[in-house]
This record gives C-alpha cells, structure tokens and sequence, in this order.
C-alpha cells in the first residue's frame, strides 16, 4: 500500500495494532500553485480575524509575498514578522529559535481571534508553532525548503540560553508546499532533508530492537509509512543532486509524512532513535563553542556511525559471552552520573528528570542475557531490515555533497567519543541500540572501534 499524504489528511481508522490512530492536520496542499488554495482552505477550516505572517527575509522574499497577496485578495487583514539573524553563531545568517524571535513574535500576536502564518523551514516553524501553542491561536505553515522533518511536528527546538530544548508546542492546522518555491531554497538544505531520512533507516531497526526485547508497542501501519519515507528518498537521490523539482516534492512529502508518523503514534520513537540521540548531542557540543549545523547534517552522520554499531553488536553471539563479568562490570549510578556531568559539560542538569534513576537502577539490574539468548535469531533476522550497508551510506551522502565523516563536518574528536559513550542518555527512555551495546558490556569497545575506523 502507498501512503498519499494528501489523503491522510484529517484521516482517524482503527489500525490492526489495535489502536486508533488520528492525523490532526486538516489539510496538506502539494504541488504548483499550492499557495492559491489559501483563499479557498482559509474560510472552510474556520480560520478568522488578523493573520500574522512570521517569515525570515529570504523566505519572506520567496514565499512571504504571494502569500500576503493572496490573503489580501481573499480579504484578509494581515501582519508581519521578519526575523533577522542576530548573534555571534556560525554561520551567522541564520536566524536562530531563541527568545528574541520568540519575543518579537508574540509582541504581533493579534488581538481578539486570529492566526499565524509560518512561511519557512525548521526555524520559522518552530518559534510560530510554539507562540502559536502558547496564545491558542491555530496556525498554517508554509514550507520553503526540504531540509527537515518538523512541519508536521508537536514539538518546538527552542534556544534558551545557549541551550537547545525541546518543548510542546502546536502542530499546524494545514500545510503548504509548492515546488517551485522549494526550488529556490539552496541544494544544501535538501540534502540535510535527505539526511534527517536517512536516519529513518536506525529508527527503525531501533524500534523493533526494543519490541522484541522490552515488549516495546509497534505498529506495523506505521512502520510501514516510515519505510516507504526512506525507500522513496533512497530512489531520488540522483535526482536530489541535480535538483529535480519532483524529487524535491517528493522529499518534502516523505518529511512531512514522517512528522505525520509521530502525530499517529504519539512521540517520535518511529522516527528518531541512536542516530538522532547523537545528533542532538552534537548540537550541544556545537552551540558551546558557536557552532550551527543542519540538523539532517548531524543526522546522516549518525546513522553511518550507527549503522556501524548495530553491524557489530549484531554480529555478536550472545550465548558466547562473560555474562557474569558483564553484570559485575556494570558502572554503579554514582560513577555513570559523575561520567554524564562530564560529558555533557554542563547540560546534564537540564536533561535530568527525577525518574532517571530510577530507571538505570532497573537497567543495571537487567538480566539482559535471559531477554537476548531466546530473542536472538529473531534480532538478527528482523532487525537489520531496515538497515544500510556503511559504503550504500557513503555514496548517497556522496552524490548529495554531504559530509562523510564526523571530523569533516566539524564533530571535534572529543564530542564524538563523549556522544558514543554518554549520548543514550539524550533520552534515557528510548531503547537504542546504543543501550544494547552497553547492557553487552560492548559499548566502549565498539565505539573504540567505529572511532578508530572514521579516523582513519
Ligand atoms: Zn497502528
Ligand atoms: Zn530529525
């Protein structure tokens, strides 16, 4: 079966897993002259009063215009925010989701009823569906550019400090893509949309790591949505290279699906596991020392790495090892935590939750020996499905420009063995193989050895 996003719009069945499953958003537009439809969609989803367009300037410039155009000639009173870039980050023309854009935005909120306009990418729509979420206002999103999974998103990549956090915020209530707008949005942020899909491929090999370990609740529906994301992005990349505005649709389309993915489910699990556990450790390590990456940037190095560690733990035999030793190995919860501080170099205490001790006092008493030796042929058969093979990884990313190492993309050496040592802790609740490894007792051998081989 082929998902068409257009169709699952406002769709609600009851899935074969048993659970009824909801795509809130009510409409998503794609193709030429998507934006017109704005005059038509405005009124049938009971959307009134001022509009607020939040936009950068290029996005403003590429996009922002034709939509206040075809506002204005449905009657509808409008405003503006242009946010502008204002820091002393790398690369400094980027806008950033912090609390300056935010202020800016809410300072234009209108008053009485109303709605606001996302018109951009990652950013833009973070900092519009968190003011939106929190005024109640329902918003429109406007994508400019492929470059990552968030436009159907519940969650907002916020910067409050100099850290990065991720909060609730609003999904939008209708999506807008036009390819010839997409068009203009530099290749390199099509290739961090690549990216970002291409750690779909760990996602779910993770995912149904810990449905066969831990019982962990899976859809099948939904894993098959996600598959057809990454094998439909695996298909276009030639075509993403050379630009090809119904690759790019195609790109958008299968980014957008996989934010409907974590809308059907609930969180993110289908979508984001090791690989995304790294990349958000490299942001922090990133933001520390004034760095910006594309997200999906992060991402596809992420899944090469983690690609590499699941070939490996993989490849283990479980009944062969020193699992008594392992036990005994096992750091207690004053040791790890002392090594997480460290790590994380000041960011712990924000990601630390009351419940996560909790939680590794279960994980060190784990018997996991008596979960893997029964499960094990099932693992190694059902696991890898989704997997790539490391030199496969390679040539997309060559084909699309992107980085093939760590070091490349300016992942200094002593963030990259911090992140496989103490980076499964991002989110200590999602089952990676990450966790496996270090639940093997293999953690820091492997990821001695993945270090080694992307240093050489
Ligand atoms: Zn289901
Ligand atoms: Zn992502």
């Amino acid at each position: 079966m082929i998902w068409k996003l257009e169709e699952l719009a406002g769709a609600e069945f009851q899935c074969k897993c048993g659970r009824l499953h909801k795509v809130p958003i009510q409409r998503i537009r794609m193709g030429a002259g998507a934006l017109n439809y704005l005059e038509q969609d405005i009124p049938e989803l009971s959307l009134a009063g001022k509009a607020l367009i939040v936009a950068d300037e290029t996005t403003f410039e590429v996009a922002g215009r034709q939509v206040e155009a075809v506002l204005k000639q449905a009657g509808i009173a409008l405003d503006r925010v242009v946010l502008h870039p204002r820091h002393n980050l790398q690369p400094a023309n980027w806008v950033l989701p912090d609390e300056r854009s935010l202020g800016e935005v809410l300072l234009k909120v209108p008053e009485g009823s109303g709605f606001l306009v996302a018109v951009g990418s990652g950013t833009i729509n973070d900092i519009t569906r968190f003011v939106a979420h929190k005024t109640h206002r329902p918003f429109l999103s406007v994508g400019t550019a492929a470059s990552m999974d968030g436009y159907a998103s519940t969650v907002a990549a916020l910067l409050t400090g100099s850290f990065k956090r991720t909060v609730p915020a609003a999904y939008p209530t209708a999506i807008y893509v036009d390819p010839d707008i997409l068009a203009t949005a530099p290749l390199e942020m099509a290739a961090a949309g690549f990216g970002d899909l291409l750690g779909k491929s760990i996602a779910l090999a993770d995912w149904r790591l810990s449905h066969i370990i831990n019982g962990e609740y899976y859809c099948p529906t939904i894993a098959g949505i996600v598959e057809q994301v990454l094998s439909t992005a695996l298909k276009d990349v030639k075509a993403l290279g050379s630009g090809d505005p119904d690759a790019l649709l195609r790109l958008t389309e299968g980014l957008i699906l996989s934010g409907v993915a974590i809308l059907m489910f609930g969180d993110s699990r289908p979508v984001s596991g090791a690989e995304h556990e790294l990349a958000h450790f490299w942001e922090i390590r990133g933001l520390a020392h004034g760095r910006l990456f594309y997200h999906g940037d992060k991402v596809a190095i992420g899944t090469l790495l983690m690609t590499e560690m699941h070939e490996r733990v993989l490849a283990m035999d479980p009944d062969k090892l020193a699992w008594d030793r392992i036990y005994r190995e096992r750091l207690s919860i004053a040791d790890y935590k002392e090594m997480l501080q460290r790590d994380f170099a000041g960011a712990w205490e924000a990601l630390y939750s009351p419940n996560w001790e909790q939680t590794k006092k279960e994980e060190i008493r784990r018997q996991t020996r008596d979960l893997l030796i029964p499960n094990w042929a099932r693992i190694q058969e059902e696991v890898p499905k989704s997997l790539l093979k490391t030199d496969e990884i390679r040539s997309h990313l060559a084909t699309l420009n992107l980085c093939q190492s760590p070091q490349e993309l300016g992942i200094q050496r002593d963030w990259l063995a911090a992140s496989l040592r103490s980076g499964r802790e991002m989110k200590p609740h999602r089952y990676t193989i990450m966790d496996l490894a270090a639940e093997m007792g293999c953690l820091d051998s492997i990821s001695q050895e993945i270090l080694e081989s992307v240093s050489s």
